[in-house]
């Protein structure tokens, strides 16, 4: 058997920023507790890593009343500024691995919402990255597909009409999606500013991905089942009528995977290197055992 990786696959440099700096934060915070604020990632081998070296999920809604002498890892998802002041106001020191794109998206709202723009955010409204950017602008209006945003384009074009608008999007909004939201809110507002915050990390894995299909029998993607991107690229390799399976670890592979003669290895955004090579290596012995 041949095992073809795609090209581009694995940890996006948001997530592999957050991870280092957890790891060097359990290198670090001798004395006191680490928490992530949330799980840090949705990858369950790297929870389980991060566990053993005693790092806490803090779970927002069970928040503890004091976290004196605690140190609190914000993820790369980011969070609303009133948050980040909720945690040092309870005592916390924090370790901010908010995503750079992340925050140049944070920073453009609160940009915008100070001079007076009226802002249309594009994405999943309870995603926690649109959560956080709402923060810095909290009178913004939250659209989540084509429909929704001409009908909030309609509303405050007939109540207010006048003044600067402005769109914004989830990093990981597909470019088509983010393109067919701003079609529908130019007829109102034609002066409005379209402003790229689309990270292409997640664009990038899937064409490598629909690329690595022409040359692969069969599919695996690694990473968690928990992760959107990921089980996005488990679709796209169904979607092009090959087998495909998403595992977590090595012994998820199933005995089939062995009979191909070329396999394709993808992974989502948020899979390590090392686990990668472990669930390539563990192919290889399969097709040894067929
Ligand atoms: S997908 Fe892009 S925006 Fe999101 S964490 Fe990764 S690099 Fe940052």
């Amino acid at each position: 058997m041949q095992v073809i990786r795609a090209s581009m696959l694995g940890y996006c440099m948001g997530v592999r920023y957050a991870v280092h700096l957890a790891y060097k934060a359990s290198q670090t915070v001798r004395n006191g507790r680490l928490y992530t604020l949330g799980p840090l990632i949705h990858n369950p081998y790297v929870l389980r890593e991060l566990q053993k070296q005693g790092v806490e999920i803090l779970d927002e809604p069970f928040m503890p009343s004091d976290l004196k002498g605690a140190t609190v890892i914000i993820r790369a998802h980011g969070v609303a500024p009133n948050l980040e002041a909720l945690l040092v106001g309870l005592g916390a020191e924090l370790v901010d691995a908010t995503c750079p794109r992340v925050k140049a998206s944070q920073m453009k709202a609160k940009t915008f919402a100070e001079a007076g723009y009226r802002i249309f955010l594009a994405g999943e409204k309870q995603h926690g990255e649109l959560i956080g950017i709402r923060g810095y602008a909290p009178n913004c209006l939250s659209v989540e597909d084509p429909s929704e945003a001409r009908s909030a384009a309609e509303t405050l074009y007939h109540t207010d009409p006048g003044g600067k608008t402005a769109l914004l999007g989830q990093t990981t909004i597909s470019a088509e999606e983010y393109h067919r939201i701003g079609a529908e809110i130019l007829p109102y507002f034609p002066d409005i500013e379209i402003i790229d915050t689309i990270c292409n990390a997640t664009k990038d894995r899937q064409e490598a991905l629909k690329k690595l299909c022409e040359n692969a029998d069969a599919l695996v993607i690694a990473g968690g089942k928990e992760s959107a991107n990921t089980r996005r690229l488990l679709a796209i390799a169904r979607n092009q009528n090959k087998p495909a399976w998403l595992v977590e670890s090595p012994e998820d592979l199933p005995p089939e995977a062995g009979v191909y003669s070329a396999v394709g290895l993808s992974a989502g955004a948020s899979t390590p290197d090392d686990l990668i090579d472990q669930i390539e290596k563990a192919l290889y012995d399969l097709s040894v055992k067929v």
